[in-house]
């Protein structure tokens, strides 16, 4: 048995941008995240949209430039 070979196992907290926090073992800490699978459309079933308005921002400048 080797000892030491691997990184430290934590009880670390992901917490969301949603606000959710999430208890998980990792090597990590604090661990941060955009979304999680409580604010994810595909688990909530929402179309809620997610960096959308930058989407769309750029498709009207795409399309703009075809009107010209
Ligand atoms: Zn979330």
């Amino acid at each position: 048995m080797k000892n030491n070979i691997h990184p430290e196992y934590n009880d670390t907290t992901i917490k969301c941008a949603c606000g959710n926090a999430l208890e998980v073992g990792s090597t990590k800490k604090d661990i941060r995240v955009e979304i999680c699978s409580k604010c994810h459309p595909f688990f909530t079933g929402k179309q809620k949209l997610i960096d959308t308005a930058g989407r769309i921002e750029r498709f009207k400048r795409k399309y703009a430039k075809f009107q010209k």
